[in-house]
């Protein structure tokens, strides 16, 4: 069993006014287990400086596949270093559906984050009409192919977000999320962290999290809200 990692993903939510206080907040609040929170580019520098020497890392959101060059609105790997991030999201669901992202583009930039240190969480799930058609299995399975065709998963850290879990309300059954990170367990090193996410909250996260293969979460609205973040961190630290 991996030590657990709980992540929260702020996606375009925040302003330096809130950030301040929720970052003081989770601070003071998470204690005796992993986490680290996602925050938007430009709040990479507050993030870094309110952070550093706690236990709580940052990372980013977001990453070009490509090392410099003449692409505009993009941010590389390196520059994220540069911020002390550890982590950046790679191939979240909302990058491939609303940006068009394919699975080569996600393992691109999987190698980009790994090439330059950084630690990336790789997302990978189903829609809904994917599982009703039976094909969630195949469906991680080509994702995460697609990155380990090319690299090795090293300490990347692989998270498990059905997509019509995400932002839904709807959570995945006990039974439902247990299959998938069963079938993943098989593919992956038992050092791989696999997170779940999709509509994580403090009222559902003890029966996800006691869950044999599921090393923690990726939350994104209940990350927004500092007594529900910590609940959540307070309910993976006892499965640590
Ligand atoms: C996410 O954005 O990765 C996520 C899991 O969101 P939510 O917790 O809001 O479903």
């Amino acid at each position: 069993m991996c030590a657990p990692l709980v992540v929260g993903n702020w996606k375009m939510h925040g302003s330096l006014a809130a950030n301040r206080a929720l970052l003081g907040a989770l601070v003071a609040g998470v204690q005796g287990v992993e986490s680290a929170v996602c925050v938007p580019f430009p709040y990479l520098a507050q993030a870094a400086e309110r952070l550093k020497g706690t236990a709580i890392a940052w990372g980013a959101q977001n990453v070009s596949e490509h090392a410099q060059g003449a692409y505009t609105g993009e941010v590389s790997a390196a520059m994220l270093t540069e911020f002390g991030c550890r982590y950046v999201l790679v191939g979240h669901s909302e990058r491939r559906q609303i940006y068009g992202e394919t699975d080569a583009v996600a393992a691109a930039k999987f190698a980009a984050a790994q090439g330059a240190g950084l630690r990336p969480i790789f997302c990978i799930g189903e829609t809904l009409a994917e599982r009703d058609a039976g094909r969630t299995e195949e469906v991680v399975a080509r994702q995460l192919d697609a990155v380990l065709g090319r690299c090795k998963f090293g300490d990347a850290v692989l998270a498990y977000e059905p997509v019509w879990a995400i932002g839904t309300g709807r959570t995945a059954s006990p039974e439902q999320v247990q299959a998938v990170h069963g079938f993943l367990r098989k593919r992956m090193s038992a050092a791989t962290r696999i997170l779940y996410g999709g509509s994580v909250k403090p009222d559902n996260a003890a029966a996800i999290f006691a869950l044999p293969d599921v090393d923690g979460g990726l939350i994104g609205g209940a990350a927004l809200v500092a007594k529900d973040f910590i609940a959540i961190c307070g309910m993976a630290q006892r499965k640590g």
